[in-house]
């Protein structure tokens, strides 16, 4: 069985299992409402413009075809992917974890004699504790994305994949840069433009006297080495054309054959994550172009786990996410607990499946519990991930208490005997004798009536009904 992401490194594993961390984010107000507000919005806005297209089930249908088709042949296609960089004038790295990556780009940023990187938002550089690693190593990381500078400067974590400072309003976010923003004007208010400006006047001295940048990548193009970045505020061009060295780590699943294949993601994308028709900042580059752009280019490919998670036939589909985070807007458990609970850098219904098949399960074993499995994210999701079937698959693979296996083994052997089924059922109904419902399991199944009443059994069994006709 492949390695799966080692402990220790990057933010995949939780302090706390999610019941706990749950319950704490249950107890914040502001959070509930700024996440209420935030998932309703995005929800509407994305919900306007897919109905705008007649033939969004067909591109779903595309888009979990190709994804399939790529896991299929990954090997295959990292490898056509990896000659056709090295031919554009990049080099590529293999990492097969978060470890070896970190050590990898310390090392490529080290060389370059500098102490300073620029960093478009990525969620493969958050998975594996980049930022932690370039600090430990002298080198000062600088997020670029506007809300992901808002966490950085707040030494705060990530809670949303595409808007990782949902839990933060703006009066919070004012504070916050006043805090720790060089330079910033002690007069800035909390008006979104005013915010907005105070980011830009920072983030551009930053551009253009940093040489080295560390991005992530939406897709990479086996055929030719093309890899993109899509993203909203112009900030990732400016990190992916001004300096002098391009650092990318792209997790493996990324790669999708064809430049045609890329047409169906462009559409899918942009209107199931920020509602938008068109992304706004689509960037594209194939390895290094004499006298324009970057003329250093690194491809990091990561492993960290995903090897593990496509030899799982029944959860391998995890892999085709392409972050657009809709399952995490739709969710009602996410949306009232909010991106902290779930302690990975992945939350909502796509973390409780990605994170626990990363890490091995074990290390996750609460994640895939944190789901009413309503099947909202299977809907929502662009490439069609069937997440709520992943989820009962991981709560079967993850590690049970001895008492639940007992009570579980004893329901099956009772379900397999016909008399002795029909036998349990008269004895349920005697139990109707026994008071009002709603008063919980005895121990030791006393958990699971913790938050759900005992439904009350019926005065007729079907069995009897039908022996009765
Ligand atoms: S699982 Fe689907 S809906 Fe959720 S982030 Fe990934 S692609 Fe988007």
């Amino acid at each position: 069985m492949p390695a799966t992401a080692p402990p220790g490194v990057g933010h995949l594993r939780g302090d706390e299992p999610f019941p706990a961390a749950a319950r704490r984010a249950l107890a914040d107000p502001q959070l509930r409402r700024n996440l209420g507000h935030a998932t309703t919005t995005i929800r509407a806005k994305s919900g306007a413009v897919i109905a705008e297209l007649p033939d969004w089930q067909q591109l779903r249908d595309a888009g979990s075809a190709i994804k399939a088709d790529v896991m299929a042949r990954l090997p295959e296609l990292l490898e056509r992917l990896e000659a056709a960089v090295t031919a554009a004038g990049g080099v590529v790295h293999w990492a097969a974890d978060a470890a070896e990556a970190n050590r990898i780009v310390t090392g490529l940023v080290r060389a370059t004699g500098h102490d300073r990187v620029i960093k478009v938002k990525s969620m493969a550089t958050q998975e594996i504790g980049l930022n932690e690693a370039l600090e430990a190593a002298g080198i000062e990381p600088v997020e670029t994305d506007l809300a992901e500078l808002i966490v950085q400067l707040g030494h705060d974590r990530p809670s949303h994949i595409l808007v990782p400072a949902i839990h933060r309003n703006r009066a919070e976010i004012r504070e916050i840069f006043l805090r720790a923003m060089p330079g910033v004007d002690l007069d800035l208010t909390d008006d979104p433009a005013a915010l907005a400006g105070a980011a830009r006047r920072y983030l551009r001295h930053t551009f253009l006297t940093t040489p080295v940048a560390v991005s992530g990548a939406n897709f990479a193009v086996a055929d030719t080495g093309t890899l993109a970045v899509v993203e909203s505020e112009g900030n990732g061009r400016m990190c992916l054309t001004l300096p002098e060295t391009l650092i990318t780590v792209m997790g493996i699943e990324k790669v999708v054959p064809t430049w045609q294949d890329l047409e169906v993601f462009l559409q899918l994308l942009p209107r199931a994550s920020t509602g938008e028709r068109m992304n706004p900042y689509t960037s594209m580059w194939t390895g290094v172009t004499p006298g324009d752009g970057p003329q250093a280019f690194h491809l990091v490919l990561l492993d960290n786990g995903r090897t593990a998670v496509l030899a799982d036939e029944a959860g391998r589909a995890a892999l085709h996410c392409i972050r657009c985070s809709a399952c995490l807007n739709v969710c009602p458990v996410y949306e009232r607990t909010g991106g902290h609970a779930y302690g990975s850098v992945y939350p909502g219904p796509i973390g409780a499946v990605l994170s626990p098949q990363l890490t091995g399960v074990a290390d996750n074993a609460s994640l895939p519990y944190a789901s009413s499995l309503c099947g909202a994210c299977f809907d929502a999701c662009p490439v069609k991930i069937d997440i709520p079937s992943m989820l009962v698959h991981l709560r079967d693979a993850a590690p049970h208490p001895r008492a639940e296996s007992a009570a579980m083994a004893a329901a099956a052997y009772t379900m397999d005997h016909p008399r002795l089924y029909a036998a349990a059922q008269r004895a349920a109904r005697l139990s109707r004798l026994a008071g009002p419902r709603g008063r919980g399991l005895p121990p030791p199944l006393s958990g699971w009536t913790a938050g759900r009443d005992l439904p009350e059994p019926p005065p007729q069994t079907f069995r009897d009904w039908w022996a009765a006709r």
